[in-house]
């Protein structure tokens, strides 16, 4: 299908949904008029890099749904975000990335300034990082943020990626990462991420959604069979010694920095 056919598409998308939530009484659910004019497919690119830059994996989940998007994949695969042919995707994951660091920093600000503990081998990296990361209260981003992202995201050991799925945030620096990024990587490989890598940080928020996991985990391990049932108990006590580890070694970013 070609691009024409697409932005058709969506729109024909756009007054099918609108149709039918008048017609159910769902008139919050309507679509509203866009001021920009119409949602044409090359406006989701940042909405693609939002997820990428944002979820562990979200790239090859993506890939995987839309099994067009090799330039996405190939630009990921040379290790930074994309190959010097393809600057266009390259820029909007920079900046989408960049954007989630700085989320992810404020958000460690957040947690340690209502007294949550910290833990980790990078915990001390990390809040010296957060406490320079700018916050970014607002979404509008000049061309020259582009430039901006790639050179903050360049500056090796100060970038924090948030992994929701390992329950941590990475203190990205290439020569303490377990999960094997190629030379000159600037992100880390987090769908890969490993336990014992120099660059983890956790928090107290962390050690509840672990513990968290591994009761839903366990749940069902009772009425599985005995292989299965054995499997999840021992995934769910490996998430409570993680936990109990972020206990025992915590302490306060006054008694870190
Ligand atoms: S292994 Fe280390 S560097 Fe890689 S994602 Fe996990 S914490 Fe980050």
């Amino acid at each position: 299908m070609k691009k024409h056919a697409l932005n058709v598409r969506v729109e024909d998308f756009v007054a099918w949904a609108n149709r039918e939530g008048e017609a159910h009484g769902l008139t919050d659910q309507v679509i509203a008029q866009d001021p920009d004019g119409s949602i044409g497919v090359s406006r989701f690119r940042r909405t693609l890099a939002w997820h990428i830059a944002r979820r562990p994996g979200g790239l090859i989940a993506l890939a995987i749904q839309y099994g067009h998007m090799r330039t996405v994949l190939d630009a990921r695969t040379s290790s930074g975000y994309a190959t010097r042919g393809r600057r266009g995707a390259r820029s909007v994951l920079d900046i989408e990335t960049a954007l989630a660091a700085a989320d992810t920093a404020a958000r460690l600000r957040d947690r340690v300034a209502v007294g949550e503990n910290v833990s980790g081998p990078a915990a001390r990296r990390a809040l010296t990082a957060a406490a320079q990361t700018p916050r970014f209260e607002g979404r509008i981003v000049p061309k020259t943020f582009a430039r901006k992202a790639t050179a903050f995201l360049a500056r090796d050991g100060v970038v924090l990626y948030d992994n929701p799925d390992a329950f941590l945030i990475c203190a990205f620096k290439r020569d303490t990462a377990l999960c094997e990024p190629g030379p000159g990587a600037t992100a880390p490989r987090q769908y890969d991420c490993r336990p014992g890598s120099g660059n983890t940080v956790r928090t107290d928020a962390h050690a509840r959604q672990l513990r968290e996991r591994a009761d839903e985990i366990e749940q069902p391990a009772d009425h599985a069979p005995t292989p299965v049932g054995t499997r999840l108990r021992s995934h769910a006590n490996r998430l409570r010694v993680t936990a109990q580890a972020h206990d025992t070694t915590a302490q306060s970013a006054e008694a870190l920095t």
